[in-house]
């Protein structure tokens, strides 16, 4: 089982409007599917839209 409060921590950068906005992913680690996110504030993004960084494992 996880921690609780425990999250995947994946980032990456949205341009809702003409800045940068980084979202981080706030499901726990290892969900599925893997290569969609979901920061609380921007919603969801797929690895295939935006260039994703993982936090070292
Ligand atoms: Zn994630």
């Amino acid at each position: 089982m996880s921690e609780p409060g425990e999250r995947c921590g994946a980032t990456a950068v949205f341009w809702p409007d003409d800045e940068a906005c980084e979202a981080e992913c706030i499901l726990p680690p290892g969900h599925d599917p893997a290569d969609v996110h979901e920061d609380e504030i921007l919603g969801q993004w797929s690895e295939d839209e935006l260039p994703t960084r993982h936090p070292a494992a």
